[in-house]
């Protein structure tokens, strides 16, 4: 039987009717069998998420403070949503209880108990749905990480899966077999026992995870959006959704301004060319964005604009630069040497640029960049320049269409847009301009008038 993954969002278990409509969605494919639920979030009424507020009380905690006031909120969230359902108030106290416990464990180690409170989100979330759907009379079992053998890295707030994860998860295929796996989002467990939690936003991370473990035909992201679109909404009006689209561009959509998926989250599923798709649980009749490892026939070149603020860079001039040897090498070397990463490195005979994001740097910061590369490297002219917005125009259709540099450059210069820069990677799925910030939403919308 082909399994699907489907992992639900904050805002897909935010409210009682958001739960009935995952069971909706979930009695419309019966593949569905493996649930991932993240902790509420913010819902009419409830304008802070669970996770927030379990941050708030294990601050409070960490500090001897009374911690009451959010762990009140956060076990009143959940009875608003469940005891509408028909959950048994007792039952849901039962469960609550567990806040109580992790609350009052040893803070000897802050981080670890920082993580166990905060995975309590997902926890109790999907603990008391697996209860739920066995009362819609959907046969669901909780699966917990520990049981199932999710082995993370113990770096506490940034864990990672590790290898002998998949090959544990890999047990869940055959429970999917008679029973719906619901399984939390966002935490695994250290080879030590502890709960570990992913970064912010995790659970799209265990979704993928399993997704990889039970060779799953298809892992869907269910949230409030329907899917991806062809340029931020906030540069251009009502783009166009993108339909479908390989792993590679939407790596390079979120690289600038597109925020769609845990970044992590691609990397499980790539291994096994597992498709991603994109949903919105408030309109099932949306196809959503799938996401694939190759280009489906008849797709457009370009599947998006993407733009971005805030970028500085650094351009030096050195007669014969092209002939000293090692000269990049030392200019990077100073900028890694001082914690700062970049983001491009264009250059030319004589000329080289190093575009970093501005929010990296201090003004001592910039001093000491400018004074070390004057002392180490000798150039002839040192410039730096703020404001800096970078444009990219993504697409696999890039590699196989002429010309399409020269039509985004011209549309660029009919807008009377100046380019500062011109990236394009040698793997020739972006075009990246560096341009004015003050230009950014001109710029965009003329290349997508221009593509789209
Ligand atoms: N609840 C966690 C967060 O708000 C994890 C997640 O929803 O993916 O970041």
């Amino acid at each position: 039987m082909d399994l699907i993954v489907s992992k639900f969002g904050g805002s897909s278990v935010a409210t009682s009717e958001k739960i009935e409509q995952i069971v909706k969605i979930m009695r419309l494919n019966d593949s569905r069998r493996c649930i991932v639920l993240s902790a509420p979030g913010k819902a009419p009424g409830f304008n802070v998420k669970v996770t927030d507020l379990l941050i708030d009380a294990c601050a409070r905690a960490l500090k001897n403070q009374d911690f009451s006031a959010p762990l009140n909120d956060i076990k009143n969230r959940f009875i608003s949503i469940y005891e509408p359902l028909g959950l048994p108030k007792d039952q849901l106290n039962g469960i609550l209880s567990n806040l109580d416990q992790r609350l009052n464990s040893s803070k000897e180690n802050s981080a670890k108990f920082r993580d166990l409170v905060v995975a309590a989100g997902e926890d109790i979330n999907c603990r008391i749905f697996a209860d739920y759907l066995n009362i819609a009379g959907i046969k669901a079992q909780y699966i917990s990480p520990k049981e199932a053998g999710l082995i993370v890295t113990a770096v506490f707030g940034d864990a990672q899966p590790t290898s002998q994860a998949a090959m544990n998860l890999a047990a869940l295929k055959s429970i999917c077999a008679d029973h719906v796996v619901v399984f939390p989002g966002f935490f695994g467990i250290t080879e030590e026992g502890d709960v570990a939690t992913f970064s912010r936003g995790g659970s799209d991370l265990t979704g993928a995870i399993l997704a990889e473990a039970i060779d799953a035909a298809e892992y869907e992201n269910w949230t409030d959006v329907d899917g991806i679109r062809s340029a931020h909404p906030l540069m251009v009006e009502s783009p166009a959704q993108i339909t479908a689209l390989t792993y590679r561009e939407m790596r390079e959509l979120s690289y600038i301004g597109f925020n769609v998926l845990h970044e992590e989250a691609v990397k499980p599923v790539m291994r096994k060319k597992i498709p991603i798709r994109l949903r919105n649980s408030n309109n099932v009749d949306n196809g959503g964005t799938l996401i694939v490892s190759e280009r489906l026939p008849g797709e457009r070149d370009v599947a998006g604009i993407a733009s971005g603020s805030g970028y500085c860079s650094f351009t030096l001039q050195k007669f014969l630069m092209n002939r000293e040897k090692g000269f990049v090498r030392r200019l990077l070397s100073i900028f890694e040497d001082m914690g700062l990463s970049f983001e491009h490195c264009p250059s030319g005979v004589d000329n080289i640029s190093v575009i970093l994001d501005q929010e990296q740097l201090k003004p001592e910061t910039v001093n000491t960049i400018i004074r070390t590369i004057g002392e180490e490297l000798n150039p002839d002219d040192i410039k730096t320049e703020y404001g800096i917005a970078l444009v990219s125009v993504v697409g696999e259709g890039l590699v196989r269409r002429i010309g399409v540099l020269s039509q985004a450059a011209g549309v660029l210069s009919k807008a009377g847009v100046n380019i500062k820069m011109i990236n394009q990677g040698s793997s020739e799925i972006s075009i990246i301009f560096g341009i004015d910030a003050s230009d950014e939403r001109k710029a965009v919308n003329a290349l997508y008038q221009e593509f789209f």
